[in-house]
């Protein structure tokens, strides 16, 4: 099987694999103060450096470890508007782009409807970037936070943060980053964001771990715990440490700096190119389109997202799933079958099968022989007509 859903999640290393073996093996709770617990807590703080770094420099004590991005996003948006709320700041307006992911739509949406907030969801252009003038005109001195993703997870897009930032700053609006799909790949730099969220699985590292970054110290007193109960991460997240875990993210995120300080973007574009370049040509340019920027110095270059004009997905899945594994709308979402939120945002027509292909750990000849097989499908089943399972 040729795996390439690298959006979805990423393969573990073998650095990350063994490191969390190694931390397994150990016994002891990070919170208790005997000889064992006090290794586990080393090995906790020592991974909680290597996030810092990786996040370009920051201090430790800035990373809150979570249970991966999901809930990152949730502590960023429930945790500021509820110390808003406490404090008795009048912002109570939440900014999102039509394009975040579910964690930051279903949770702004939420607040929303429990009255807890009002929410304004920017349009996206065409190509699915928030445009800063978008931003600076929609914000004011009602606005609590802002919350809008670095890299999206269908599209690839990279959106402006600094220009973004600048539009929060004039407002003294706070200001939050899901770089879920882009930490300690795409930097950001530290104090542009006051809070970012990060997942190890979409790193190399394992699932179920992630952080919410936090611009400055003071900032914690921004974010009501959304638990209750001890004084885990400085009181920010309660819940014993997943140790093990944490060592495999702290792996992952200084492998993973260091590759893309190295390379790795180049190596990875090179490739997509290539493939985009072979879908291209296989099918025919009237019979392909792009979605998201063409511009690929704004793109994630591990991301590719085409559709196959005139072909059923139905039909492409089922000539394609048993050799390649992509995704043909945000894995969250490709069991519902609904018609991507994304694509809707940037405009892209309902004419065709719509694949995401997710580069990684895939060599040249698995992404040559990945294009062949679309091709060939996508050129046999076009103006076939479409077999949409019933039921
Ligand atoms: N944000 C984005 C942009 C994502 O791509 C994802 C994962 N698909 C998430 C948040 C959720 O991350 P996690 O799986 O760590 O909860």
């Amino acid at each position: 099987m040729i795996y390439l859903d690298t959006h979805a999640t990423t393969r573990p290393s073998a650095r990350v694999i063994a490191a969390v073996e190694r931390a397994m093996r150990g016994c002891g709770n990070a919170a208790s103060g005997h000889l064992p617990g006090r290794e586990v807590s080393a090995m906790v703080e020592r991974a909680r450096a290597q996030v810092a770094a990786a996040a370009g420099g920051i201090a430790p004590g800035r990373v809150v470890f979570t249970s991966g991005a999901t809930e990152a996003n949730n502590l960023a948006l429930r945790g500021v508007l509820a110390a808003f709320r406490r404090d008795g700041v009048p912002r109570r307006r939440l900014i999102i782009s039509a394009v975040e992911h579910s964690s930051v739509l279903a949770t702004a949406r939420a607040l929303a409807d429990q009255g807890d907030a009002v929410l304004t969801v920017l349009p996206v252009d065409s190509e699915g970037a928030v445009d800063p003038a978008v931003l600076a005109r929609a914000i004011g001195p009602d606005v609590a936070l802002v919350s809008i993703m670095h890299a999206n997870n269908e599209v690839g897009t990279i959106n402006p943060i600094e220009a973004l930032s600048a539009a929060c700053r004039a407002a003294r609006a706070l200001f939050h980053v899901d770089a879920c799909q882009s930490f300690a790949k795409v930097p950001i730099r530290p104090g542009a964001a006051d809070f970012v969220s990060a997942s190890a699985h979409k790193l190399r590292g394992p699932t179920g771990v992630g952080a919410l970054l936090v611009g400055s110290i003071r900032l914690r007193d921004w974010l009501v715990p959304q638990q209750t109960g001890g004084t885990h991460e400085s009181g920010a997240r309660s819940g014993t440490t997943n140790a093990h875990a944490i060592v495999g993210f702290g792996v992952a995120a200084e492998d993973t700096r260091a590759a893309w300080s190295s390379g790795e973007w180049e190596r990875l574009q090179r490739m997509r190119d290539a493939l985009w370049a072979e879908l291209l040509r296989g099918v025919g340019p009237e019979w392909i389109r792009l979605n998201g920027t063409s511009d690929f110095s704004r793109r994630l270059p591990q991301n590719l997202n085409v559709t196959f004009i005139g072909v059923c997905p139905y039909n492409l899945d089922a000539a394609t799933r048993m050799r390649v594994a992509v995704s043909s709308a945000a894995a969250c979402r490709s069991l519902g079958g609904e018609r991507s939120h994304v694509l809707e945002a940037i405009g892209s027509p309902d004419d065709g099968a719509t694949i995401r292909f997710g580069l990684g750990d895939a060599t040249e000849a698995e992404v040559r022989a990945a294009a062949r097989l679309f091709v060939d499908a996508a050129n046999a089943l076009r103006g076939q007509g479409c077999a949409i399972p019933q039921g």
